[in-house]
């Protein structure tokens, strides 16, 4: 195969949706995998959508991703004439003609003669595919006021592109029997097609902003790295065949493959995004993994003052739990402050109760009398404790946590006692059983 030039075509609205960023994703892992050429036709032929912020809002998301263009991208709005003038061919050529629609007198539009054959194509996805001429009507390429419409302009623009391959959401596949007699009355081949299968949510409906985020920018303000959002999306309709789910950039252009890809709908699932984005957060080096989960943390105006070994030590101990940087300051609260919100599920069913408190309370002595405060002496502590009062380390690990974090989960409870330091640790301890006891104390006088 020569090398293959593939496009992504956005009609700019404004916001760019993750459905029309995945096509944009599998036209530039086909044109890497195989060194050829992507390119960005930009079609703005609406004028009314496609403000020059809706363009820019395309290029911001391919930069974003890491999807550059090799060419500049070429408007369609700047090739009205060239549109206009091959609809004059196709009527000289006998392959379209005038017509009033509707005979209203405003004018008349230019209308394609269908081949009156049926059509047939081969798509990488779905196979052949065809339609019965009875089924595929003359259609309109030049409306009354002058304006082209999308058929004429697409096809036009592929064939002087050297579009070799058309990878888009299937929900052109109807287009393309159109498309295909107009390049054969251009007297041009018809490139390879490809249709994805549609993103659908859990009820199997096209996954909309209803469902969660759609749109490029809110991964990007959520704290997704577009490593881990390229590599989810291209997971939608398409895997490597070999189970890999975590894939870099370069390993997704290696493995891809349009062979690979389903015809049947994709399902957008959030909790596999943000397990795939906690998994490239971890390979990032640890400063640029920092970095980011400070910022959310600054952004809740926490830890302005932090020590930044301290600021390492806890994102050290977190490490795997993170999955997106914009929980960051959500899930290490209790490191920062004094001020921590409490799971009222966790305070339930571990503080309150039968005997929660006495356990903490001895445990707090324990803690307070040993020689060091590290987590191998807070071990063995917690577990001397447990065995002289015939319980689980369990039935007092679970109550220490949610006193000292207000969570019913963390990283291991003596490596987030250790980090947090003897005095924090008592007074957290003092402060909880006194409230708790308080707060019994105040049940009962009521009951
Ligand atoms: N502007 C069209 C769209 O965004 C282009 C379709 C195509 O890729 O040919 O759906």
């Amino acid at each position: 195969m020569p090398p293959p030039r593939t496009r992504f075509a956005p009609s700019p609205t404004g916001r760019v949706h993750i459905g029309n960023l995945r096509v944009a994703i599998f036209n530039w892992l086909f044109a890497r995998r195989h060194g050829g050429t992507f390119l960005l036709r930009v079609e703005d032929t609406d004028r009314e959508r496609s403000t020059e912020a809706a363009c820019q809002a395309v290029l911001d998301a391919l930069a974003w991703t890491g999807l550059e263009p090799d060419e500049p991208p070429l408007y369609q709005s700047g090739r009205q004439a060239a549109h206009l003038e091959a609809a004059e061919a196709l009527l000289r050529s006998g392959h379209a003609y005038r017509e009033d629609k509707g005979g209203t007198g405003r004018g008349e539009c230019v209308v394609f003669r269908m081949p009156g054959e049926d059509i047939a194509f081969e798509d990488a996805v779905k196979g052949r595919l065809i339609k019965r001429a009875a089924d595929l009507p003359d259609f309109v390429l030049v409306r009354s006021d002058g304006h082209p419409v999308f058929h004429l302009a697409n096809v036009l623009d592929d064939i002087a592109m050297d579009v070799t391959h058309v990878i888009r959401g299937d929900d052109h596949v109807e287009n393309t029997f159109r498309h295909v007699a107009l390049y054969r009355a251009l007297g041009a081949a018809p490139p390879r097609f490809a249709h994805l299968p549609m993103i659908v949510n859990a009820q199997g409906k096209p996954y909309a902003k209803r469902d969660g985020d759609a749109y490029v920018g809110e991964f990007r303000e959520r704290g997704y790295l577009p490593e881990a959002l390229l590599n989810y999306l291209a997971l939608l309709g398409w895997s490597p065949g070999d189970g890999r789910e975590v894939l870099t950039r370069k390993e997704l252009v290696a493995a891809f493959d349009l062979a690979g890809v389903q015809p049947s709908p994709a399902r957008f699932d959030p909790v596999k995004l943000d397990w795939i984005n906690g998994e490239h957060m971890r390979r990032l080096p640890a400063e640029e993994r920092l970095a980011g989960c400070v910022a959310d943390l600054r952004a809740h105006g926490l830890a302005e003052d932090a020590d930044p070994g301290y600021l390492a030590h806890v994102f050290a101990i977190m490490e795997d739990r993170i999955k997106r940087y914009i929980d960051a300051a959500a899930q290490t609260v209790y490191f920062f402050t004094e001020d921590y919100p409490f799971e009222e599920k966790a305070v339930r069913k571990r503080l309150r109760r039968p005997g929660a408190l006495d356990h903490l309370a001895a445990l707090r002595d324990r803690f307070a009398a040993l020689p060091a405060f590290d987590a191998a002496s807070l071990e063995a502590a917690l577990q001397d404790l447990a065995d002289a009062r015939g319980e689980k380390a369990a039935a007092l690990i679970h109550p220490t946590r949610v006193a000292v974090s207000g969570s019913a989960a963390g990283p291991g409870l003596y490596v987030l006692l250790e980090t947090l330091g003897r005095e924090r640790v008592l007074d957290r301890l003092d402060r909880v059983i006194a409230r708790e006891r308080a707060a019994a104390a105040d049940a009962d006088g009521a009951s």
